[in-house]
């Protein structure tokens, strides 16, 4: 028995797990009954592995063994700046992979980030099985829209280590539109405004009955409500240092418990004006004398320190609104996605700049699963059946779509980005919001306050100022973290030289490829305009240094012109799964002459997509050949994220150029890279290896699994 589809957000800071079935939508909680799951591993010193709310506790106690954040790193090289960057963060250490991406070493053993959060994953499987009572082996998975070819793979490979037969990986985006019903109505043009724990999106996706199309995405993988935490958290440890001359940044286990206590108070100031909190024992003194810190912020002195950081997010509306060719003002519907958009100062924002009330009837923290629930549902039902079942997500082109001209500069009512923005002041408080609030006045009944409509205020609790304990080791060594920021966190809720030319003919079919959507083909993706954006730059000249030679110009239309791939056709069985047709966010390209690429596959095409190149020997009798790939819009390889070597082994001895091998890409409906080689001569099959960085190999996947099953505690202790 298979069981339902899940539909998984696996989140930076929290996982949702949701199934949809006829009933309607239904967000799986743990047996505590938590829906946000902390995408949070603990490695304990039993040995254990604890994973979820159990984990995130440990983060105060045990920060250098607690892995957090994952999503920001997982998919990246060692050597990028995300990860270097991360490394002087982050408590947890860091070492390098074998293949260039990174492991999360902690008592005496390193795991590779697909492991852990395939630790994560499997507690969120857990939590579903408890919850529904029988096997859950098949999910759809998110990702921001963003996520490249690696993190995709990367993501995939963690489902498969948890157990799980990843269905689709979905773009969150995509996903939140799909729970907020869309697919069925007028034409409408949608802006998805996620702000999360650690990553900012925005997409665009223009919504016509049952085609889907994403107009543009843009993203910040630094910003997010970690940043705001750590804004307070400064002036925290700044304020016992003037208190105290003792500087807590330097101790990580006092930092770790300070920033705890700044997203408690962020958290509190989206329903309260002020908050006044107190840590007990964050350092010790001379003669070991207990130094406690105390600490109050207003909602005002929050959001003056939020708001240079928030408006950021609004630079990467912009780049979006550029790219799609439209102005704030024409977007329709603003949906929110993500905690932090609870905020109110990020709805005002989002407001003045859209200039419009944004959709929040959703919990932003849970729409991203209820869409990939049904996404999962349609998946595994009949397309008769499924009210998604009609439902096509495609993307033609990003540029030329609306002249500029055509763009009316519609009144904006304010531009967050500009310099002196100050927003519309909130509403007048009603009478109890003027109260203080304390760290333990949170209290257990502390809800997280949310976006959805007119949410009464909740009623004063009694002022109570009580302090924050430091919490220490028991004998079952996992001491509980106070009750009171438990509850209030609860509330948070050099290859050979060869010669690349253009593929002369049309590549066939896809073997041992599994792409079972089809495209409409009514919609064939219209020309990329080339002055529009990711037009190709002025190509260099044909070089013949040290590595390849790209002897032709690209095809008509630039090269990797997106297209349906030859071979598909409409589906006409009604009862097909759904058609939901994606984009690749970013190009995809291969080292020419040394240190530029070209680009093979557009940004923005519709997938699944294809394009073939002719690779051939520069040496006679050549054994390999070395392809270097890349995601990016850089004609520079440096400036790009290179993601490995496509390998093509075993070529049949002869004279330089004589020998030609077909290299097809091709991005699957998962936004994942595939490669098909064929020798032209002798048309056979050839061998091929994709090296990703960081890749996780298929034969390391049942390691792991066992490995993981050997370790997992779930959330037993939670
Ligand atoms: P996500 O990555 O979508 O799970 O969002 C997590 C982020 O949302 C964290 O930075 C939380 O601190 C933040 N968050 C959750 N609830 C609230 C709230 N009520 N007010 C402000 N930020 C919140």
């Amino acid at each position: 028995m298979k069981g339902p589809v899940l539909g998984i957000d696996l989140g930076t800071t929290n996982s949702v797990v949701a199934v949809a079935g006829d009933a309607g939508i239904d967000v799986l909680t743990t047996p505590e009954g938590h829906r946000l799951i902390p995408s949070v591993v603990s490695f304990h010193p039993s040995g254990e592995v604890l994973v979820g709310r159990a984990a995130r506790d440990r983060r105060l106690l045990d920060a250098q063994n607690t892995v957090y954040s994952v999503k920001r790193l997982i998919g990246r090289p060692f050597e990028s700046r995300e990860v270097q960057r991360a490394k002087e963060r982050f408590a947890f250490e860091f070492a390098p992979s074998a293949s260039g991406g990174v492991l999360v070493a902690s008592r005496g053993e390193t795991y590779t980030l697909s492991e852990i959060s395939a630790f994560v994953l499997r507690e969120v499987r857990r939590v579903a099985e408890l919850a529904t009572g029988g096997p859950c082996t098949r999910a759809v998975i998110t990702v921001p829209a963003n996520f490249n070819e690696l993190q995709r793979s990367a993501t995939k490979a963690a489902g498969r280590v948890a157990g799980l037969e990843v269905l689709r990986i979905l773009n969150e985006p995509t996903a939140a539109a799909l729970a907020y019903g869309y697919g069925s109505g007028s034409r409408e043009r949608v802006a998805i405004f996620d702000l999360g724990g650690g990553t900012f999106d925005v997409t665009i996706l223009e919504l016509a009955g049952e085609v889907f199309e994403v107009v543009a995405t843009a993203g910040d993988t630094y910003l997010g409500g970690d940043d705001i935490d750590q804004l307070i958290a400064e002036q925290m440890a700044e304020a016992f240092l003037a208190h105290h001359r003792y500087d807590p940044r330097g101790d990580r286990q006092a930092y770790e418990r300070l920033r705890a206590a700044a997203e408690w108070a962020k958290c509190q100031l989206s329903a309260e004006e002020e908050v006044q909190l107190r840590i007990e024992e964050l350092a010790y003194g001379e003669g070991g004398v207990s130094l406690d810190l105390t600490f109050g912020l207003s909602r005002q002195g929050l959001e003056a320190m939020a708001m240079p950081l928030l408006a950021r997010a609004f630079d990467v509306c912009e780049e979006a609104m550029n790219v799609a060719g439209v102005r704030p003002t024409q977007i329709d519907q603003v949906i929110l996605v993500g905690g932090s958009t609870r905020m109110p100062l990020v709805h005002r924002m989002v407001e003045d700049y859209f200039g419009k009330q944004p959709l929040a009837t959703i919990d932003p923290d849970l729409v991203v699963a209820q869409g990939a629930a049904l996404q999962g549902q349609a998946l595994a039902t009949s397309r008769a059946k499924s009210r998604l079942g009609r439902v096509t997500l495609r993307r033609v082109s990003q540029v030329g779509m609306r002249p500029a001209a055509a763009v009316e500069e519609v009144q904006v009512k304010g531009d967050p980005r500009a310099a002196g923005y100050a927003p519309p002041p909130p509403p007048p408080p009603p009478a109890a919001a003027a109260r203080k609030r304390t760290l333990m006045g949170a209290g257990p009944g502390a809800k997280p306050p949310t976006q959805r409509p007119a949410p009464p205020p909740p009623p004063p609790p009694p002022p109570s100022e009580v302090s924050l304990a430091k919490p220490s080791e028991e004998s079952t060594g996992l001491p509980p973290v106070p009750a009171d920021l438990n509850e209030a966190r609860e509330a948070i809720q050099p290859s050979p030289a060869m010669v690349i030319g253009d593929a002369s003919e049309p590549s066939g079919d896809l073997p041992g490829l599994d792409i079972d959507l089809p495209l409409p083909d009514d919609a064939p993706p219209p020309a990329l305009d080339p002055a529009g954006f990711g037009a190709p730059e002025a190509a260099p000249a044909p070089h013949e240094q040290g590595g390849l030679v790209f002897d032709e110009p690209p095809p008509a239309g630039g090269p990797g012109l997106a297209g349906p791939p030859p071979g598909f056709a409409p589906q006409a069985d009604p009862v097909a799964p759904p058609l939901l047709l994606d984009v690749t966010p970013l190009s995809l390209g291969v080292e020419t002459v040394s240190g530029y690429c070209e680009h093979i596959i557009k940004r923005n095409s519709a997938i699944p997509t294809e394009q073939t190149r002719i690779f051939s020997t520069g040496m006679d009798d050549q054994e390999e050949v070395v392809v270097k790939i890349c995601q990016g819009e850089s004609r520079r390889l440096d400036e790009n994220q290179l993601l490995g070597e496509v390998q093509l082994d075993g070529i049949a001895p002869g004279r330089r150029g004589a020998v030609q091998i077909e290299v097809t890409f091709i991005i699957d409906a998962d936004g994942t890279l595939a490669v098909r080689a064929v020798d032209k001569n002798t048309g056979r099959q050839q061998s091929i290896r994709i090296q990703l960085i960081g890749g996780v190999e298929d034969e390391n996947i049942d390691e792991m699994q066992q490995r993981l099953e050997e370790k997992f505690a779930g959330g037993a202790q939670a």
